[in-house]
């Protein structure tokens, strides 16, 4: 790892590590390398300010943000909409390491942003975007997307109302998957290729399998496409989706649960994003996932690996245990050396207020030593 003196944080997103997951590989019976890309440690804390940072800089290249002018409204997916959006574009005022290197010696320029967000989505991920300075706007999470009153219709209507208003849509957007097809991609494929002063010896050198939860899509997209356009084309890609999302491909599969909520933020929708890409030739296999499972899988994550990570993360490592169990992936689970990457896209501080994550941390069974400190305490 090398060590610098940054210019700005926007210079702190992305460049996360890739762990060895390899105490859940054994508890799992896997002969395998499971490895889990952990996005927590970007600047913003997730997977997303990856995006935000190059849909702002497009849209500022293109012209169609304009420092001063633009008020930046976006409609958060059940999960985040990403802190180096709002970071980068609060407020006018606000001194440069808000502003992109274009704009570093220019300190009166700037955007708005207005989040909308249904109630759902988790109340420290609101703070957050507060106490950067962005507008928030809650919305009702049962709202069909294309109801005027979801977070999309309410988005789409102060567009209209606000001067200046710009909707960067990351559903549409192609520097959603383009960001991680040239940045987590290519991060994921340097850390499993061989070098010089790396051993060979229990690894393949190259990605076999890749599994990740959809949201937009944009993150599974285009990390397939960079690890099968320029590392291996053989790659397996493995998409997790909630039930009660309609994301999973054949239809079938999305049929168990169908219109049922789920409380993992961040994965599934109602309807199909157009960064998502359905082709099997670019997401292999696709999996269903529980709350329950999800949740479970976070636990082990924090339990025995130490990751502090967010609810879409257990889904990821649910979905990857369930798909090396199958048919499809024992082969794969068995070998030695094979490389099962699954990307962890945000941590737990996002959600420490949630009663899944509260049940978990506070409600545990006592352990033997828990018990012997309140029996020392209570001594009379
Ligand atoms: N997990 C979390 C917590 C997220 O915020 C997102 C973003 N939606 C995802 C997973 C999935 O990312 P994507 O939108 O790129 O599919």
């Amino acid at each position: 790892m090398t060590h610098q003196i940054l210019d700005s944080v926007l210079d702190a997103v992305g460049s996360t590590p890739l762990i060895r997951l390899n105490r859940i590989a054994q508890a799992e019976g896997l002969q395998c390398n499971l490895l889990g890309k952990v996005e927590y440690t970007s600047a913003g804390g997730s997977v997303k300010d990856r995006i935000a940072k190059w849909m702002v800089e497009a849209a500022e290249k293109e012209g169609k943000l304009i420092p001063g002018q633009s008020v930046v409204i976006e409609p958060y997916l059940r999960k985040h909409w990403h802190w180096a959006c709002y970071g980068m574009c609060c407020q006018g005022q606000t001194p440069s390491f808000l502003h992109t290197e274009q704009m570093l010696n220019t300190t009166d320029k700037g955007y708005s942003v207005i989040i909308t967000m249904p109630n759902k989505m988790s109340l420290e991920k609101e703070a957050a975007l507060r106490a950067l300075g962005a507008e928030v706007v809650r919305t009702p999470t049962e709202a069909a997307w294309d109801a005027p009153e979801s977070h999309i219709g309410v988005a789409a209507r102060l567009q209209k109302e606000i001067q200046g208003g710009i909707i960067l849509d990351q559903y549409r957007n192609i520097n959603n998957p383009l960001a991680h097809e040239y940045t987590t991609g290519p991060e994921i494929i340097e850390a499993v290729v061989p070098t010089s002063s790396t051993s060979t010896s229990f690894s393949s050198g190259k990605v076999d399998v890749f599994v990740a939860g959809a949201g937009t899509g944009g993150t599974i997209t285009g990390i397939s496409c960079a690890i099968k356009k320029t590392h291996n084309a053989d790659c397996i890609v493995v998409g997790v989706d909630p039930q009660g999302s309609i994301l999973a491909y054949p239809d079938s599969l999305n049929v168990e649960g169908a219109g049922s909520q789920y409380i993992v933020e961040g994965i599934g929708y109602d309807f199909f994003p157009d960064v998502l890409s359905r082709d099997p030739r670019d997401v292999n296999s696709w999996l269903k996932t529980t709350d329950e499972e999800s949740f479970e899988a976070v636990r082990k994550l924090m339990r025995i690996e130490g990751l502090l990570v967010g609810g879409s993360s257990g889904s990821a490592l649910s979905g990857a245990l369930r798909w090396l169990k199958s048919e499809e992936g024992k082969i794969i689970a068995q070998t030695k050396g094979a490389n099962v990457v699954v990307l962890l896209p945000d941590g737990i501080r996002n959600y420490m207020s949630k009663p899944w994550f509260l049940k978990m941390a506070l409600e545990a069974e006592p352990s033997p030593l828990a018990i012997q400190i309140s029996s020392i305490l209570h001594k009379s």
